[in-house]
C-alpha cells in the first residue's frame, strides 16, 4: 500500500482510506452488518490501510460506536482515526465540547488523529466564529486529544478561500472526482488548498458509486484502453494522481470493492496524459445520460412527507444509464407509494442539508414525469 507524508504532517498515511459512511448492511434493513464490517476492516488492516474515517451522523449516529468497537481489536498506534464535529447541530458554544466528549466516548478512544469541522460551507462560517469552534478545538489539540485539525467542505472556491484564511488549519477534505473537477470546481478547490500548503483528503472519489457505471459507451472506452482494470479504479487513480492528495477515502460495502481498491493503490500508477484524455471522453458519454448528480449521502433525510429521495435518484440514475424501462417502473413500484416522488410538498427542508445543493423538488418532478411517461410506454 502506497503511503504518503507531507511536510506539515509527520504521519505516513495510506493512500486508500476507509470511509465510514457505507458499511455493509444486513439484508433489507438499514442496520449495519457488524461482523461483515469487521471482516472488511480486518482485510484493510492486513493490507496496510491505516486511515479510518467516521462522523457523528453516519449510519443513524451508530457508525462511531461500531467503528470504535471494531478498531479496539488493533493497537491504537496502528491506525489513524478521523472524526468530525457536526457543526450544523450545535445550538450553543458549550456544545463544541459536549459533542467532542461524546464522540470520544462513542469511539472508545482518548484522542483523534484527525479531527474535522464537518461539512463547512459559507452559511456555517458565522457559527464557526461566534461559537469559537477553532479555539476550542485547538485547546483540545494542546491537550493531546486531537493530533491534526482540519475541516471538510462543500461550497464554492471563494468560500473555501475565506475558510482557509480564517485559521491555521492543517489539512482539508474535499469532494474530488473527475465529474466534480469541473462541475463543482474541485480543480480550483484543490489548487487553493495546494497553494495554502494544506494536504487534501479526498471524499467521494466515485461520487457515491455513480462513477462506477458510465453507461455502455463510456464503459467501453475505458475497457478498450485497459481491459483488466475496473471502472472504479479510474476514479481512484484520478484523485490519487494529484500530488497534494494525502488519502483517498472510499466507502466500501463489499469485499470485492475493497479488493479492487487495494489492487489500485498497492503499487500506485498515476494516470498518464493519454489515460486522462480517455477518461475525459468517457465522462462526455456519461454526461450525455443526464443522471442526477446525487451522491447518495442521505443528509437530506428524513423527509417529513416520507419521500425516499436518495433511492428515487438512484433508481432514476440507473435507468438513465441503462435505459431499462421495466427496471425503472419495477424498482419505483417496489419503493412503495408512500415514498415516491409525487409525495413531495416542496417544503424545501431537504435542500438545506444537501451538500450538492441539488434542487431536490425540481428533480423529483422530473423523475415523476419520466416514470409516468415510461409507465404509459410499458403499458402499450
Ligand atoms: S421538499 Fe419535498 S422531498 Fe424535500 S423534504 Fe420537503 S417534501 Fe420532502
Ligand atoms: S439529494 Fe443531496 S443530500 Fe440527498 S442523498 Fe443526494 S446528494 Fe445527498
Amino acid at each position: 500500500m502506497e503511503k504518503r507524508t507531507f511536510t506539515n504532517l509527520k504521519e505516513s498515511v495510506s493512500l486508500l482510506g476507509f470511509g465510514g459512511m457505507r458499511f455493509p448492511l444486513i439484508k433489507d434493513t438499514t442496520e449495519v452488518d457488524i461482523p461483515a464490517t469487521a471482516e472488511l476492516i480486518d482485510l484493510a488492516m492486513k493490507n496496510g490501510v491505516n486511515y479510518y474515517d467516521t462522523a457523528y451522523p453516519y449510519h443513524g449516529e451508530k457508525a462511531e460506536e461500531i467503528l470504535g468497537g471494531i478498531l479496539k481489536n488493533y493497537p491504537r498506534e496502528s491506525f489513524y482515526l478521523a472524526d468530525k464535529l457536526p457543526i450544523w447541530m450545535l445550538e450553543k458554544e458549550e456544545e463544541v465540547d459536549s459533542y467532542f466528549e461524546e464522540q470520544l466516548r462513542r469511539c472508545g478512544v482518548d484522542y483523534f488523529d484527525f479531527y474535522l469541522v464537518h461539512s463547512m460551507n459559507g452559511g456555517r462560517i458565522s457559527k464557526l466564529e461566534s461559537f469559537k469552534v477553532y479555539d476550542k478545538l485547538m485547546a483540545r489539540k494542546e491537550r493531546g486529544q486531537i493530533r491534526y485539525l482540519g475541516f471538510s467542505f462543500h461550497d464554492s472556491p471563494e468560500v473555501l478561500e475565506e475558510i482557509v484564511s480564517l485559521h491555521s488549519w492543517e489539512f482539508a477534505q474535499i469532494q474530488l472526482n473527475y465529474l466534480d473537477w469541473e462541475l463543482q470546481h474541485a480543480d480550483r478547490q484543490y489548487q487553493i488548498l495546494e497553494e495554502a500548503g494544506l494536504p487534501v483528503i479526498v471524499m467521494e472519489p466515485l461520487r457515491g458509486g455513480s462513477l462506477v457505471n458510465l453507461g455502455e459507451k463510456g464503459t467501453q472506452l475505458l475497457k478498450d484502453a485497459s481491459p483488466d482494470l475496473s471502472i472504479a479504479s479510474w476514479g481512484i487513480r484520478f484523485a490519487a494522481s494529484k500530488p497534494n492528495v494525502l488519502c483517498v477515502l472510499s466507502g466500501m460495502s463489499e469485499k470485492a470493492q475493497l479488493e479492487d481498491n487495494l489492487e489500485t493503490t498497492k503499487e500506485f500508477q498515476p494516470l498518464s496524459e493519454q489515460e486522462e484524455s480517455i477518461l475525459q471522453s468517457a465522462l462526455v458519454e456519461y454526461k450525455k445520460a443526464g443522471a442526477i448528480p446525487c451522491t447518495g449521502c442521505r443528509y437530506c433525510m428524513e423527509c417529513p412527507s416520507g419521500v425516499d429521495i436518495p433511492r428515487i435518484f438512484a433508481i432514476y440514475n440507473a435507468y438513465r444509464i441503462s435505459h431499462h424501462s421495466f427496471g425503472l417502473t419495477n424498482s419505483y413500484w417496489m419503493l412503495g407509494e408512500e415514498h415516491q416522488a409525487h409525495r413531495c410538498v416542496e417544503c424545501g427542508q431537504c435542500m438545506e442539508h444537501c451538500p450538492q445543493k441539488l434542487t431536490i423538488p425540481e428533480y423529483l418532478k422530473e423523475v415523476h414525469a419520466e416514470v409516468e411517461r415510461v409507465k404509459k410506454e410499458v403499458d402499450h
